[in-house]
């Protein structure tokens, strides 16, 4: 299927297509049943309902498909068009001249390959790369930092999908930001009744390599992420109580990083004992920012480190 081609290849060949066949290809992309992309893929109905798994399901019919999206209190439009997007690439595997549509693939829907590059497909589809390229060139950022979590931002609603996916976007799938991204959100209960903060996502741009994090396993005591102690606590903690910030640039070693291991082997390795710049974003006065989507905490902070 792939024909030679990598797999990000293959994906943007096939969104591109995908998108001029559509005749929309400028965000935000139109989810629109009747029209552009659902009409071209022979989606013919959307319904919604609780009990459906929380990346859709995408059901052949005699004249098309139906997709049912899954309704769950705190979704946002934004994480609803991502698993819409999903569904929508779940539907290139079938033949859908065939009447119902005739699934393509021997592997069914749920193989953790077909997953994964339906997810790809989906973000590709919201932000198309070519648009994120030109838009990112075109857009200046604060003191022409890498990371700007307003630019983040301002793509999320443009293109109208979680901020998490943009970040996926420019981070993971095409490396156009070479860095480490960590969200944080404080826990309660520390020993001393100061905030403790906890790792609960991260991105790595693929010239990284691979950086490995365990967040969020399973154990005896529930879901497990690790914290930030010491220094980096102490960091996180400050920006977090000043308000008149947006994004500030602070020097560090690996070390600060030593309570998460995985990251601190990657950053060891990237610039030995040296002082490299990281860039904390907390809320301040850009709260609104972190509303609207589906998973933020007003208690959140990201951390970028430039690679
Ligand atoms: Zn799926």
């Amino acid at each position: 299927m792939l024909g030679g081609r990598s797999v990000h290849q293959w994906v943007e060949q096939v969104v591109n297509d995908l998108l001029s066949a559509s005749g929309d290809n400028i965000p935000p992309i139109q989810l629109k049943v009747g029209a552009g992309i659902l009409l071209h893929r022979r989606i013919t109905r959307i319904e919604y309902n609780k009990d459906t798994p929380v990346d859709g399901q995408l059901i052949e019919s005699v004249d098309g498909f139906k997709v049912i999206l899954p309704v769950f209190r705190g979704y946002t439009k934004a994480w609803l068009r991502l698993v819409l997007a999903h569904e929508i690439a779940h539907s290139l595997f079938y033949n859908i001249r065939s009447w119902p549509p005739k699934p393509i693939l021997s592997v069914g829907n749920g193989d953790a390959d077909i997953e994964r590059l339906c997810w790809l497909v989906a973000r590709s589809l919201l932000i198309p790369s070519n648009w994120l390229r030109e838009y990112i060139a075109e857009t200046p950022r604060p003191g022409q930092n890498l990371f700007s979590l307003q630019l983040l931002y301002s793509i999320s609603r443009i293109a109208q999908v979680p901020w998490r996916t943009v970040a996926q976007r420019l981070i993971g799938d095409t490396g156009l930001w070479n860095c480490i991204l960590l969200l944080f959100e404080s826990g309660i209960n520390a020993p001393n009744g100061q905030p403790s903060w906890q790792l609960v996502w991260h991105i790595v741009s693929p010239q990284a390599g691979r950086v490995f994090i365990p967040i969020g396993h399973s154990t005896s005591m529930g879901r497990k992420y690790p914290h930030a102690h010491g220094e980096l606590n102490n960091l996180l903690l400050r920006c977090s109580a000043d308000t008149h910030y947006s994004s500030v640039c602070i020097q560090v070693t690996a070390d600060t990083f030593r309570s998460i291991s995985g990251i601190k082997k990657a950053l060891y390795s990237r610039w030995g004992g040296n002082v490299f710049p990281i860039y904390i974003s907390g809320r301040g006065q850009q709260s609104t920012l972190f509303s609207g989507n589906n998973d933020d905490q007003p208690n959140a902070i990201t951390v970028c480190i430039p690679l």
